[in-house]
């Protein structure tokens, strides 16, 4: 469990329209994460079925890969102390439904194929996503000022 553990955050189309952005990326400042990677982006098919190749071939798979490409997805990279783990709190629960307010899908959202945002959801999985959305050099390495505030 290093500082420099990374995951892969995404706000989905849903987010973005509803311009949920920038509270999204609150909370994970909020907490103490720092942020390594942050692009817009259109997916495309391929790269969806990359990143989400264990639901490809599940009956939700054509309605929600063509949700993900109904609009820009903000690409986002954390790094710190078990933040794929405490990424996945933040987040809550896969549908909105079964989260009590205070995580991002349980305070805006309804339905699970509206669930505005994406986080890995294990170390291995986060280093293939984060390779997968992001090149090598638009991951920024910095040292962050509040780190000795917020560690021990
Ligand atoms: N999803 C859906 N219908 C389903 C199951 C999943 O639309 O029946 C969507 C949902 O938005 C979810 C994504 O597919 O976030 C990926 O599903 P997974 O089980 O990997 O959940 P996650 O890791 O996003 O919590």
């Amino acid at each position: 469990m290093s500082h420099s553990e990374r995951t892969f955050i995404a706000v989905k189309p849903d987010g973005v329209q509803r311009g949920l952005t920038s509270k999204i990326l609150a909370r994970f400042e909020d907490r103490g994460y720092k942020l390594v990677g942050i692009k817009l982006i259109q997916a495309d098919e391929q790269l969806l079925s990359q990143h989400y190749a264990e639901h490809v071939g599940k009956p939700f798979f054509p309605k929600m890969v063509s949700f993900m490409m109904s609009g820009p997805i903000l690409a986002t990279v954390w790094e710190g102390k078990d933040v794929v783990k405490q990424g996945r709190v933040i987040l809550g629960a896969t549908n909105p439904l079964s989260n009590a307010p205070g995580t991002i899908r349980g305070d805006f959202g309804i339905d699970l194929g509206r669930n505005v945002c994406h986080g890995s959801d294990s170390v291995e999985s986060a280093n293939r996503e984060i390779s997968l959305w992001f090149k090598k050099e638009e991951l920024v390495q910095w040292e962050s000022n509040q780190a000795k505030w917020i560690y021990e």
